[in-house]
């Protein structure tokens, strides 16, 4: 029991670390770009709430500590030899090691979009995901700002992959820092990716940081994490896009 509150509060440190770090870098572009005002890659002009900032980073240590105990759940599990998390990366062939990150986004992916929706019914929405859409327009600090309930959810969703699906170490950790950036990318609010490359077959088939703010602002397009795919089959992808 001690040993695993250790790991809570290693994870704990680590997590506050990384939010802490990535979020203030994307900040501190965020800030040297809406203060030009003028940029076409602004992408909402909307002022921030009163203690926006302050309430994100409010939640978001709360989240972090969410994250920190499943964490330490994970890294339990993987001590008693119940996940795939292996070492080796030639242990599977290297060939599996695209194929099973493809397989982990793409189940991410599924989960993610049917809890955003869920989250979306009114009665659910009040209590589990308003505090996500407090932020109208988004910021790199909304990117882990939940309430306890979201945070929980889309926290399962990992342990129970990994329990499932044979992941190599250096994998599962490229995915978690890939999360990160793609978490802090898409709530930036001023769109970084290169226009020939969003008009690609492949660009188009990624959320980026316009995708991600038409679903603050209109609240009921644009659920996906990383794809559009879900979006586009199940027509909830904003016309604007
Ligand atoms: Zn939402
Ligand atoms: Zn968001």
């Amino acid at each position: 029991m001690g040993d695993f509150l250790g790991y809570v509060i290693a994870f704990f440190a680590i997590l506050l670390i990384r939010y802490f770090i990535t979020a203030g870098f994307f900040y501190a572009y965020y800030l040297k770009v809406k203060n030009k005002k003028t940029d076409k890659k602004i992408l909402s002009q909307r002022p921030l709430k009163k203690d926006q900032v302050k309430k994100e980073i409010y939640w978001s240590i709360i989240s972090s500590a969410i994250f920190a105990f499943f964490g330490a759940l994970l890294y339990w599990l993987y001590l008693h030899q119940f996940t795939g998390i292996y070492l080796d990366p030639a242990e599977y062939g290297y060939w599996y090691l695209p194929v099973s990150i493809v397989a982990v986004l793409l189940v991410h992916e599924t989960y993610y979009y049917w809890l955003h929706r869920a989250m979306h019914i009114p009665k659910i929405y009040k209590v589990v995901h308003k505090v996500h859409h407090n932020s109208l327009s988004s910021t790199p600090w909304t990117a882990f700002s939940f309430h306890p309930w979201e945070t929980i959810l889309e926290a399962l969703i990992l342990p129970i992959i990994l329990l499932i699906i044979p992941l190599n170490i250096y994998v599962l950790l490229f995915y978690l820092i890939f999360m990160t950036f793609s978490s802090m990318v898409n709530h930036l609010d001023i769109e970084i990716y290169p226009a020939p490359f969003r008009r690609s077959k492949f660009g188009k088939m990624w959320i980026d940081a316009t995708h991600h703010h038409f679903h603050h602002k209109e609240f009921t397009t644009n659920y996906g994490l990383y794809f559009t795919f879900w979006d586009k089959w199940m027509g909830t992808e904003s016309r604007k896009m």
